[in-house]
């Protein structure tokens, strides 16, 4: 795409700063990848640059990037010691916990191909990411806390762009996937700054709604899912627009079309079916279900990637709960794309979705000045890992249940049942 897609990353680039991060003047900027992967993918690199230009022109006082590499990764699968896959430096999560305690903004960047490690023993897998989670789970607590300002947004890779766009010749795959992304992100809008500041406003609407209707539980309906799931008391939907402790607005994903707030975690009954394959950690799980009583995963299935699942669902004790409930209507962008991403940053956003692990404390009134006992009293789940797996489809029907027990339509076939505003 030569000097388009330069046009197009440095739009992004200034998208990231501005509407991401909201990044302040004199603000530190760290640019990261999947921290299991040990930073931002080499491919990523055009679209660094730019970001980090763009953020010393928003004032930025220093820009640094942790680079990774997937062949670095791989070799590491095919040679090292099968003994070794706990290790993990504690430089790396120190770097990370020491950069947001001191107020510093965060951007991650995933540029992942999701097959990468698809032939690698899941319990290898498995001890990288426990490993990695616990190594980092300081700051993953500070930023769950929105300490400061963070983002996460994609670039296209080679390896990812095969995957989305497998029946495209080989030299068509990057540009494809960079055009959906770029559609996805509203850069195709002539002004994507204002579409998202107008799309963020939207979504906090629908916010409102579900706040002020205080429910205190939702069931879905789908095929292979008939579920029941509590709210705690004193939950709290959110949208594409977060505050940081500094008070510095910003958006936490890009693209963002959910709405979603944490499930009370012992009130979870049921069975829900995914509707599309979850990306974690390299691999694949495929057309999985996972049965719930009390709260706890009793049972779990999938038709590939079961060993993957069971590996993640007994990382700790909170990894067998669900820490997040989120809406979105089947007629998102995403979900029209009519692509399926293998990148839970994009496919989150086409389908209504719930995550195992922990919760958001901003996800309840005043979760974010509680002690972590007094967050699991109120409902809340902690976990060292946050994975979100897509429930949501056309078939999808979801009713809001009120303490009283009368039962209104939520989401009707995939899409919102009740209007907003007007
Ligand atoms: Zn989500
Ligand atoms: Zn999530």
């Amino acid at each position: 795409m030569g000097n388009h897609l330069d046009h197009t990353l440095a739009r992004y680039g200034d998208l990231a700063v501005r509407v991401a991060l909201n990044l302040q003047p004199g603000q530190r900027l760290l640019i990261v990848g999947p921290l299991a992967n040990g930073g931002c993918s080499l491919e990523a690199a055009p679209l660094v640059r730019c970001i980090t230009e763009s953020a010393y022109k928003a004032g930025a006082s220093f820009v640094e990037t942790l680079w990774g590499d997937e062949a670095l990764q791989l070799a590491r699968f095919k040679y090292a010691p099968r003994d070794s896959f706990e290790q993990c430096s504690s430089w790396f999560a120190d770097a990370l916990t020491e950069h947001v305690h001191a107020g510093h903004a965060v951007l991650s960047v995933y540029a992942n191909d999701p097959d990468l490690l698809k032939d690698q023993p899941p319990e290898l897998l498995g001890a990288v990411q426990k490993s990695v989670s616990r190594a980092v789970r300081p700051f993953r607590d500070h930023v769950s806390k929105n300490g400061t300002n963070w983002s996460v947004i994609a670039a296209a890779s080679k390896g990812w762009a095969a995957r989305v766009f497998p029946n495209l010749p080989p030299g068509e795959q990057m540009d494809a996937l960079w055009a959906a992304i770029a559609k996805l992100v509203r850069l195709d809008r002539p002004d994507p700054v204002a579409a998202w500041e107008e799309h963020l406003a939207a979504l906090a609407a629908r916010r409102d709604v579900l706040n002020a209707r205080r429910y205190a539980a939702l069931r879905y309906r789908g095929p292979g899912t008939e579920l029941t799931l509590g709210l705690a008391p004193g939950h709290q939907w959110v949208s594409g627009r977060s505050t940081s402790l500094q008070g510095i607005a910003f958006a936490p994903n890009l693209p963002t079309e959910e709405v979603f707030t944490m499930p009370h975690r012992d009130q979870v009954d049921g069975t829900v079916t995914s509707t599309k394959p979850l990306s974690y950690g390299g691999t694949l799980i495929e057309d999985f279900s996972v049965t719930f009583e009390k709260g706890r995963v009793v049972q779990v299935t999938a038709a590939r990637g079961e060993r993957v699942l069971r590996e993640l669902v007994a990382t700790d004790e909170g990894a067998a709960r669900l820490g997040e409930v989120a809406l979105v209507p089947h007629n998102s962008p995403v979900a029209q794309s009519g692509l399926l991403f293998y990148n839970t940053l994009f496919d989150e956003n086409a389908a209504s979705h719930l995550a195992l692990g922990s919760a958001y404390k901003f996800t309840i009134a005043g979760g974010e000045g509680m002690s972590d006992d007094a967050f699991e009293q109120a409902g809340g789940n902690r976990s060292a890992t946050h994975v979100d797996f897509m429930i949501g489809s056309s078939e999808l029907d979801i009713d809001a249940v009120h303490a009283d027990g009368t039962v209104e339509p939520l989401m009707r076939r995939g899409d919102w049942a009740m209007a907003v505003g007007t």
